[in-house]
């Protein structure tokens, strides 16, 4: 069986005709896979949705108890059969129940890994490499200039900072679903045992992780009063929140952004942040490379980001590759959300 007879891109996004579904569809479809609880992928409106246990529960936080009309939760590792098309999760390392979608069909076997990264992040099951004739990946950092420093070393920058500026508020944006959480999660490694403020639109989520086993230490609303102006503290907001009115309420301010994209400078520069600290739930150049030499797959099928640079890779390396240029994929984990203060 031809691989691209079992799976293929159409404007909704990549569909799999035996099986009559697709895998995080861009518009409302009648079946759907859904890798992980980001916007970009997980979109309210589909008929029956599959997905990990943790991405159903993220799906009902986001978009209420009807976000499809009926749903499966499938745990990692475990193949279900559905027309003949057999599919399994496997964990994928990005956030809170994400997975790698695989289906197979007369021997020919691909792997979506949806988005991914392979650092170890006390938020998510690890990134679980699988054997596959075509792995579907994404490149939002596929160019070799894309490496991620340690996130250790980038959060004992922020808990410096907080020591040299000790009567600063240290206002940290972080997209509210994944990356909020480990940032908290790296903070309570490094040690860090105090209150840590959020901003409202991160209290679901936050209980959510909290519901499936990720405890965060101890957290409390950055409700401000006439008395507490958060001196010395931590807050943490999603990034539209940090450039917003709400964050003047605070004492002067050090503005921080964990972001992939911090590795820019003129992204830094440009939002106005003071501390820049590279973090990302993706793969960098050297995980996207290291990852796909493991996979060793047939093919490589690259959804969105620097493709170029990544199939260049991939042709030196002898593997052969294609783009798919989805487009409605965003680059680092999702659109931000409105956040309500
Ligand atoms: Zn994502």
């Amino acid at each position: 069986m031809k691989p691209r007879s079992l799976l293929y891109s159409t404007p909704a996004g990549l569909y799999c005709p035996q099986g009559d579904f697709h895998v995080d569809p861009l518009r409302p479809v009648a079946r759907a896979i859904i890798t992980h609880g980001h916007a970009d992928h997980a979109r309210a409106g589909h008929g029956a949705v599959l997905a990990t246990a943790p991405t159903l529960a993220i799906m009902q936080a986001r978009y209420g108890e009807n976000f499809a009309s009926e749903t499966q939760a499938l745990a990692y590792g475990t193949p279900i059969t559905h027309r003949g098309v057999e599919i399994t999760l496997h964990p994928a390392g990005h956030i809170l129940g994400s997975a790698q979608a695989c289906v197979r069909m007369n021997g020919c076997r691909i792997v979506v890994s949806g988005d991914y990264k392979r650092r170890p992040d006390p938020t998510c099951t690890p990134f679980e490499p699988v054997a596959c004739d075509v792995f579907v990946s994404e490149a939002t950092f596929g160019l070799p200039v894309f490496r991620h420093p340690n996130d250790h070393a980038e959060i004992a920058k922020l808990l410096r900072s907080v020591a040299q500026f000790p009567s600063r508020t240290h206002l940290v944006g972080a997209y509210a679903l994944g990356k909020a959480q480990r940032i908290i999660c790296l903070l309570r490694a490094s040690g860090y045992d105090k209150t840590i403020y959020v901003h409202g639109a991160l209290q679901k989520l936050n209980a959510l992780y909290e519901s499936f086993g990720v405890s965060l230490g101890p957290l409390a609303p950055a409700t401000t009063d006439s008395k507490n102006h958060f001196e010395g503290a931590i807050v943490i907001a999603p990034p539209s929140a940090i450039a917003d009115r709400w964050a003047r309420r605070f004492a002067d301010p050090v503005t921080a952004f964990a972001s992939g994209w911090m590795g820019v400078r003129a992204r830094a520069k440009q939002r106005g942040i003071e501390l820049p600290l590279v973090i990302s739930d993706h793969a960098d150049w050297d995980e996207l490379t290291t990852t796909i030499a493991e996979v060793n797959p047939g093919e490589l099928w690259v959804t969105h980001g620097e493709e170029d640079g990544l199939l260049r890779w991939a042709s030196l390396e002898g593997i052969s590759a294609r783009a798919l240029s989805l487009i409605g994929y965003s680059d680092e984990g999702e659109s931000e959300q409105s956040a309500p203060a």
